[in-house]
């Protein structure tokens, strides 16, 4: 693959009332075992979008331009 999915990453951290490790995606996290959850605007990207993407709109740019 020569660019990562646009998608969601997941992403893994320890539950702040808890302490057990938990998965979310993009920072954002929901604890299963104490019902815990972060604020969505602590996650990394409001949304995940390519055209939003500097990194990707970079690494287009280097693909077209082959010399
Ligand atoms: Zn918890």
């Amino acid at each position: 693959m020569s660019h990562p999915s646009p998608g969601p990453e997941i992403t893994y951290a320890e539950c702040r009332q808890c302490g057990t490790l938990i998965a979310g995606l993009d920072g954002r996290y929901s604890c299963g075992v104490c019902g815990w959850v972060n604020h969505h605007s602590e996650g990394h990207r409001a949304l995940p979008r390519a055209e939003d993407d500097i990194d990707h709109a970079a690494a287009r740019t280097d693909d077209n331009r082959l010399s």
